[in-house]
């Protein structure tokens, strides 16, 4: 705890989501003290049907929620993903191309890890807020709004939406993709919307899925089976605005009916477990991620398109590198927000944010474009790169998040001093 001069906490968080509230565990399991400012309503975020979703999580992001102490809570009921299988085509016309990208788990370098687990937004909602309620060093203020705030040289003074008042020598903007730590510290976003938007929704069916991911690379756009425990799987499918609108209103057995035509039978009997979401789908990344006293972190600083499962994941990275940076400087005697830190922060995260993010526009574009051209070079690519061992391996070790120079927590290992 470095906490002096009328501060409240070592760092305020704005947004306690996600990534903000595994932000403020790696902060508490640093040794500084943590408040938590987030709009939402327990009440309704921890309910079983808050949001269809389910994450793909890599593996090195999943190591760090196990050092900070989640693996009690989410091991039992994480699914492993084994294999993912990527396939071009069109299924309501003939069925996939058989030229298809194949990684599987065993081919790894460490064989026994997964390539990821799959694992239900509501089970991480609750285990984080759960572990957070344990620590008494970071305190939770919630449904409360961050209103404004003001910076001197010390420190910020953080304005709540109840007319009260914090100060820390840092703010952290982790506040999602609107940002209002971003927006009113004058930070700029580049972005677009996509025309189209994602429906998420859980599935059951007959037969064992085996651990294996699919994507389908559809001219509407990609269409994701996920597994996850038991007989089950999350869909994620993504139509232009019109059509997904259309999807999410028709009725359940209609939307089966043409679940079907994309999903295929190989897992036997379809049926709806719970309701359909729809995600409008955008890119934004944020000109820079740090300001003074200010960092952002998760999709405040970059919201990516989710073919690839990587939003959440880059978000977690950046809770173990700011974290990480923080705990280094304090040691050295450095205030939290001091501008070393914050830059140190940035130089480690910037590059990899904004790779993902364009990759993940160049793939969309690729994938999303059905001239007869495009498509066969797509095909070629695939099988290209699925003859080459090592370019799947490097493929899998990329998205498996253990690729570049890994701060402590992705390598599962603590910040405690
Ligand atoms: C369909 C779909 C599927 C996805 N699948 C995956 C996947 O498989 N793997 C993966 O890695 N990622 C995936 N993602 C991305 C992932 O959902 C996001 O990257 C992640 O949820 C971002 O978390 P966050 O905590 O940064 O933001 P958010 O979840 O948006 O949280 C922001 C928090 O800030 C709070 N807040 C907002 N404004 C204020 C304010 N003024 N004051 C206080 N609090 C405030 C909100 O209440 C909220 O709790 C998917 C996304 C979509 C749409």
């Amino acid at each position: 705890m470095v906490m002096s001069n009328g501060f409240d906490a070592d760092v305020i968080l704005g947004g306690g989501g996600l990534v903000g509230q595994t932000l403020a565990l790696a902060l508490d399991q640093a040794g500084l003290s943590v408040a938590v400012i987030d709009a939402s309503k327990p009440a309704e975020t921890l309910a079983p049907a808050f949001d269809g979703r389910a994450f793909a999580i890599a593996f090195a992001s999943y190591r760090m929620w196990r050092a900070l102490g989640l693996g009690e809570a989410l091991d039992a009921v994480a699914q492993p993903i084994r294999q993912i299988l990527v396939t071009d085509g069109d299924l309501t016309r003939g069925g996939p191309s058989p030229l298809y990208l194949h990684f599987d788990g065993a081919e790894q370098e460490e064989p026994d890890e997964p390539l990821g687990l799959m694992l239900e937004a509501r089970h991480v909602r609750q285990a984080l807020d759960a572990a957070v309620k344990r620590r008494p060093s970071i305190r939770m203020i919630q449904p409360m709004s961050v209103s404004g705030f003001e910076r001197d040289a010390a420190g910020v003074w953080v304005a709540l939406a109840d007319g009260s008042s914090l100060r820390a020598p840092l703010l952290i903007g982790a506040d999602g993709r609107r940002s209002f730590v971003r927006e009113a510290a004058g930070i700029r976003t580049i972005g677009w919307q996509y025309p189209v938007t994602a429906i998420a929704a859980t599935i059951a069916h007959e037969k064992p899925h085996e651990g294996v991911a699919h994507e389908y690379f559809l001219p509407a756009g990609p269409f994701a089976i996920l597994p996850l425990k038991g007989e089950r799987a999350n869909i994620v499918w993504a139509e232009p605005r019109a059509a997904a609108e259309a999807l999410l209103a028709m009725s359940e057995e209609d939307f089966l009916a043409e679940l079907r035509l994309r999903f295929g039978d190989f897992l036997g009997r379809l049926s709806l477990e719970g309701p359909r979401f729809g995600y409008p789908l955008s890119m934004q990344l944020a000109e820079r991620m740090i300001d003074d006293r200010i960092a952002l972190a998760g999709d405040s600083a970059h919201g990516i398109h989710p073919l690839a499962g990587q939003g959440l994941n880059l978000g977690l990275k950046d809770c173990a590198a700011l974290a990480e940076c923080i705990a280094d400087g304090v040691a050295v005697g450095l205030d939290p927000g001091d501008v070393s830190i914050l830059e140190r922060y940035q130089r480690w995260r910037r590059f990899d944010n904004t790779t993902m993010a364009l990759g993940m526009e160049a793939f969309d574009k690729l994938f999303s474009n059905s001239l007869p051209p495009l498509r066969t070079a797509r095909r070629v690519g695939l099988a290209a790169v699925n003859a080459v061992g090592p370019a799947r391996r490097f493929f899998m070790k990329y998205a498996g998040g253990a690729a570049g120079d890994l701060p402590k927590l992705l390598r599962g290992e603590s910040l405690a001093a």
